[in-house]
């Protein structure tokens, strides 16, 4: 994968574009907030490790900047150890992962891994529908009622999984392991940010509520009864 570091810490962006090199990626690194913005835009990589503590541009405001530009990049945020607000903070702005500072290479590595999978099974006609939602999983596209909806590529894969069985309850634990292919049992919270934000996209415009919570049991999506 190509995979973008934006980190000013020297020394631990050299460790880290080193590291994913000796795993196969293409990787390249930027020292500061802006220059690793305006890398990402010039040239969306498939991922980009994105520290959150930056000169120029602090780390929310570049993600946050990707996002409204729809940037295709998975992204995974560097947080402070411990730090769960960081963590929710970027989880909220549009990350697909998060890992705590300091890690091991090979976390991260096999973190990029599993961001680099799509989860499911190939879909017959690459279309899943519920109600007047509607995903071409081959195009990566979703549209409600017609109008395309905007979504993180692991949004999408969260909504994957739900359309993929429509009126099935998933529980956070087993979306977790779908989602992000790891034991997630520690960090529903994760799960809860996801469909939150997915709510705010996809049910948020007036249309009728699909995306559905069974309080202490998990999510699940289908239309009205
Ligand atoms: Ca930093």
């Amino acid at each position: 994968m190509r995979v973008l570091i934006i980190e000013d810490e020297p020394e631990l962006a050299r460790h880290i574009t080193r590291a994913l090199t000796r795993h196969g990626h293409c990787a390249s690194a930027q020292r500061d907030g802006a220059l690793g913005l305006q890398a990402a835009l010039d040239d969306p990589p498939d991922l980009i490790v994105l520290d959150l503590n930056l000169p120029s541009l602090d780390g929310l405001a570049v993600l946050q900047r990707l996002r409204e530009a729809q940037n295709p990049a998975r992204v995974i945020i560097l947080t402070a150890r411990g730090s769960v607000e960081d963590r929710v903070k970027g989880l909220k702005a549009g990350a697909d992962d998060y890992l705590p500072k300091p890690f091991a290479m090979d976390e991260l590595a096999a973190r990029i891994d599993a961001l680099g999978r799509r989860v499911g099974a190939p879909v017959a006609d690459g279309l899943l529908k519920v109600a007047d939602l509607q995903m071409n999983v081959s195009q990566r596209r979703v549209t409600r009622a017609g109008v395309p909806v905007a979504l993180s590529p692991r949004e999408l894969d969260v909504l994957q999984v739900l359309m993929q069985e429509p009126g099935r309850v998933f529980s956070r634990t087993e979306l977790c392991e779908r989602v992000w292919q790891r034991d997630h049992e520690y960090d529903t919270r994760t799960v809860e940010i996801f469909i939150t934000r997915l709510r705010k996209k996809v049910d948020a415009n007036g249309g009728e509520p699909l995306i559905h919570t069974l309080r202490s049991v998990g999510y699940s999506i289908r239309a009205a009864d």
